[in-house]
């Protein structure tokens, strides 16, 4: 085993960590995590110390660590076929099976499930497929796509783009052309103190309508949208929202992309988050809960709809000209069959809807009468717990000060892992769905520990 210094040394020398203050971190003043061991929602770094992960990793660990049935899928298919590829009619019996799985689960308008490896090339698939689509359709105008501030869609080129986080642009010459963003459906945050939610709703449709508007109908080709919002500030959408939003697409002819990476395959107490809100896409990202992140794969779920402009189009120009080497990835796929699987004998999307309500009442009931936490909100197992320094009128603390990394840092030093959200002072929580309810209030607890401990 490696020495802890030279562990460190290697680090600082050789790797560059994403989403990391390079320069800090190259420095040493920043300290290296080496996580080691993880079961259920716990995980364990190289000194022994044990910690709750109520973050579930990235959002992804659905179904927590250490699932001996999932790892002995992944190695029973690596020793029986590592890897072949999917491109000309090819495929394994995993990938088959997970897509016939995937869209036994997800809403009846779906056909087709392409499998890609993470969320940012799923989205930047649907990019394509889009422009491919009203290529076909004979509108070489429509290629614009809306997607909201404060939305996370990915850090590639155009789905770092269609991110609305401005960390995700900084210094990256983003976002491209073709890429438009419209107001956040974040209610706490309104600038009109008297709007109620259903208001709030209404107005952000009609704003909605009239950026369609001044760009033209005809530009634009789709929306892009994460059912809740999660990197942003996990945020749940205002009462009426989706209703409202999907009035104004039907109308100008929009197609929408639910970004459901976070969402699908049971964070909220649903399969997906399309039937949570009654969203009608015509397609749907997946990625993180499709495996539990046990191994990289990512989908996008597309329409009937779509997908019979899609074989037109191949009928009409050859082969359709896009893929991946390692799209349904023999390892992936039967890690997602494995998951998905577990996902049922568990019940473990009931477990993250009732569970989920609890930890977010525990918190309200712990927390809510703060005098520095202006919103606590939340959707099955995800959480978010907002600061700000005068609540009555609701104003936020200067960003130099930090509060939510701080609070974050003092839930670390009490053996919990919450996520100080990138934009804001928030302090998120999405857990694994296996948490049970004793494990909630341990969460719960301790935050209010570190709430104590920093305000
Ligand atoms: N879409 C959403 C809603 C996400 O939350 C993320 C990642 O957090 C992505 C897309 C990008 O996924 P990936 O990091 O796997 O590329």
């Amino acid at each position: 085993m490696l020495k802890n210094d030279l562990l460190d040394q290697w680090d600082r020398e050789n790797f560059f960590h994403p989403s990391t203050h390079l320069a800090q971190h190259a420095r040493g003043e920043s300290a290296s995590r080496v996580i080691k061991t993880a079961s259920g929602v716990h995980i364990e770094d190289r000194d022994g110390n044990k910690l709750l992960d109520a973050f579930a990793g990235l959002y992804c660990v659905n179904v927590g660590y250490g699932r001996q049935k999932i790892a002995e899928a992944i190695a029973d298919q690596a020793k029986e076929l590592a890897y072949y590829h999917s491109y000309v009619g090819h495929g394994t019996e995993a990938s088959i099976t997970l897509s016939k799985m995937i869209l036994d689960r997800a809403p009846a308008n779906m056909s087709k499930v392409y499998f890609g490896l993470g969320g940012s090339d799923a989205n930047e698939t649907n990019v394509k497929l889009i422009w491919y689509y009203n290529n076909i359709l004979g509108r070489p105008e429509k290629k614009k796509f809306i997607s909201r501030w404060r939305g996370y869609h990915g850090s590639g080129l155009i789905t770092g783009s269609l991110t609305g986080l401005e960390l995700f642009h900084k210094k990256f010459d983003l976002p491209l052309a073709n890429i438009i963003h419209t107001e956040a459906p974040y209610y706490f945050r309104r600038t009109d103190e008297d709007m109620s939610e259903a208001q709030f709703s209404a107005h952000l449709a009609a704003e909605l309508e009239e950026l369609i508007e001044r760009e033209g109908a005809d530009t634009i080709a789709a929306f892009i949208g994460e059912p809740v919002l999660g990197t942003g500030g996990i945020v749940p959408p205002p009462v009426g929202y989706w209703e409202a939003i999907q009035s104004v697409l039907k109308k100008h002819d929009i197609l929408l992309v639910a970004d459901e990476v976070v969402t699908g395959f049971g964070r909220l107490g649903t399969m997906f988050g399309s039937d949570h809100y009654g969203i009608e896409a015509d397609i749907i990202t997946i990625a993180k809960g499709l495996t539990s992140a046990y191994a990289p794969l990512s989908g996008s779920i597309i329409s009937d709809k779509v997908w019979k402009v899609l074989e037109q189009g191949t009928d009409e120009n050859g082969p359709i000209g896009h893929g991946w080497t390692y799209s349904a990835h023999p390892i992936g796929a039967a890690a997602g069959v494995a998951n998905l699987k577990l996902i049922d004998e568990l019940n473990l999307v009931d477990n993250a809807g009732t569970v989920g309500a609890y930890l977010n009442k525990a918190m309200k009931d712990t927390l809510g009468e703060h005098t520095n936490v202006g919103d606590i909100r939340g959707e099955g197992m995800l959480c978010a717990v907002e600061f700000v320094e005068d609540k009555e009128k609701r104003e936020f603390f200067d960003a130099s000060i930090k509060i939510g990394p701080q609070v974050a840092a003092a839930l670390l030093s009490e053996g919990v892992i919450g996520r100080a959200m990138p934009q804001g002072d928030i302090l998120g929580f999405a857990p694994p769905f296996c948490l049970t309810k004793s494990e909630a209030d341990e969460v719960v607890a301790k935050t209010a520990k570190a709430v104590k401990a920093v305000l």
